[in-house]
């Protein structure tokens, strides 16, 4: 269970491998961000960038997930003995064949277009779901929302997912926090540990 102090901190994500060329990390930082910004900041940080402060993840790219991944999974985050480890793992070449419908082939390299605004989209999802496992400390699936097992074409591709929201657990710490501030409001004063 994540920590009510948990809630508003500075994520930063970490590439650690190339970019492939057909990924917009302009546009994916963007759909990360927008996904987990009613709880926190996620910041997306280039390959040697030194974040100051916050929480750390690493991205990876690579077309293999570990020996523990789904066949069919997307993404991939490693648990040892029930914990998260902070690298997650994410294959561009499954992805492209989710959203192309059919064999993996890379998108042209023109930034803006419409199969690289797909792609990205796609690959901030499956990376926001990866982030979760990470921040929830638990490999676990919700049965909707964006910690469902296996994130279908349209929850990766629709521009307005409506099914696409924060995990029960990460909600519910955002509606305590909202009561506090509420009655910290009221009464003038910080919440007390009564
Ligand atoms: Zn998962």
């Amino acid at each position: 269970m994540p920590e009510l102090s948990a809630l508003g901190v500075a994520v930063h994500l970490l590439i650690a491998t190339p970019v492939p060329a057909d990924v917009d990390l302009v546009m994916m930082a963007a759909e990360l961000r927008r996904i987990w910004q009613p709880a926190l900041t996620l910041t997306v940080d280039a390959p040697g960038t030194v974040p100051d402060g916050g929480r750390t993840i690493w991205l990876r790219f690579a077309d293999t997930l570990g020996p523990d991944a789904h066949a069919r999974a997307l993404g991939w985050t490693p648990f040892t003995e029930g914990r998260p480890g902070a690298v997650i793992t994410i294959s561009p070449s499954r992805i492209r064949v989710v959203v192309a419908h059919g064999p993996s082939r890379p998108c042209g390299r023109r930034t803006g277009s419409g199969c690289v605004t797909r792609l990205s989209r796609a690959v901030a999802r499956v990376a926001a779901h990866e982030v979760g496992h990470v921040l929830l400390g638990a490999a676990g699936h919700d049965r909707s929302g964006l910690m469902r097992a296996g994130l279908d074409r349209n929850e990766l591709l629709d521009p307005e997912p409506a099914g696409l929201t924060l995990p029960a657990g990460i909600r519910n710490l955002l509606r305590d926090r909202k009561a506090l501030e509420a009655r910290a409001g009221r009464t003038g004063q910080g919440p007390s540990s009564q």
